[in-house]
């Protein structure tokens, strides 16, 4: 604990939390950060937390340091049980991802606002024993951490797809043109392999979390001309550096009440396994 401006500032306390996906491993601008590893039911989880115009954040890389862990191997409980131990309400998030339809082009940023789940052996919920809870996934991705998120992108004029369903796939592999030409039948926007089970476990832990996706490649058999890999690279550079923008803004123009029905997602019931109402917070 340290003192700050006459209230005591717990180290291991965030209100918002940055999970980064591909190329988005560096928290950057977060001031006066600490790496701390949090001891969870599922294993420990690490996290960078800092400060940002006063504001505590958690900057997690979903991949690990070094972008180590396959999309299929992460262990979401894990991430999603410590942001939930660290007093993180609202959760914003970054994946890379495929486009499955040509105005998706290398480069663009979709706001995704559902998905379809293709996961094949990923564990998808905290609630395995004692109770059941079938969780609402209405509107999976927070519908007003998503306007706020829009708000800050006209503010700062980045350009941004607002609305699109993505497609989780296992993974690691790359799809096949079967599989992306179905995808597209599907009407959806844009393939990538690690929102399921992210999204359903913030929901399950009462959070809220939007998803900003950075297109960098259109899917096996979209567009006849593909992209070098220094291509790539640059387009992910770019993005990486839009994308800090827009979450840093957007976190600025939040405050931690939260009108949204998240916090409520489980009803009623207890949140997590061994979290409840008023314990002490690591
Ligand atoms: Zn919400």
């Amino acid at each position: 604990m340290r003192k700050k401006d006459g209230d005591f500032v717990n180290e291991n306390h965030a209100d918002y939390a940055i999970i980064g996906g591909t190329g988005v491993y560096d928290p950057a601008v977060l001031e006066s950060s600490s790496v701390v590893t949090i001891e969870t039911p599922y294993g420990p989880a690490k996290a960078t937390i800092g400060e940002y115009k006063g504001k505590r954040i958690a900057f997690m890389p979903r991949h690990g340091a070094g972008h180590s862990i396959p999309p299929h191997r992460i262990n979401y409980r894990a991430n999603i049980y410590a942001l939930k131990e660290l007093g993180v309400g609202q959760v914003l998030a970054t994946a890379a991802v495929g486009s499955l339809q040509l105005p998706y082009s290398p480069g663009s940023l979709v706001l995704i606002d559902s998905f379809l789940d293709f996961t094949k052996t990923r564990p998808s919920t905290f609630f395995e024993e004692s109770q059941v809870v079938h969780v609402d996934m209405t509107d999976p991705y927070c519908g007003r951490l998503r306007s706020v998120i829009r708000q800050a992108a006209d503010d700062i004029n980045i350009d941004l797809f607002d609305g699109g369903t993505y497609v989780c796939a296992e993974g690691p592999r790359f799809e096949s043109t079967a599989e992306i030409r179905f995808y597209q039948s599907l009407g959806a926007a844009v393939v990538g392999m690690t929102t399921v089970p992210e999204v359903v476990l913030a929901k399950e832990a009462e959070l809220c979390y939007a998803t900003v996706c950075m297109v960098t490649n259109y899917g096996a058999g979209i567009s006849s001309e593909p992209l070098t890999h220094e291509e790539v690279v640059e387009c992910m550079q770019q993005n990486v550096h839009r994308i800090r923008n827009l979450f840093f803004h957007t976190i600025e123009a939040l405050g931690t009440d939260r009108s949204c029905r998240c916090g409520h997602a489980v009803g009623g019931q207890k949140p997590l396994v061994g979290i409840s109402e008023g314990s002490e917070r690591i």
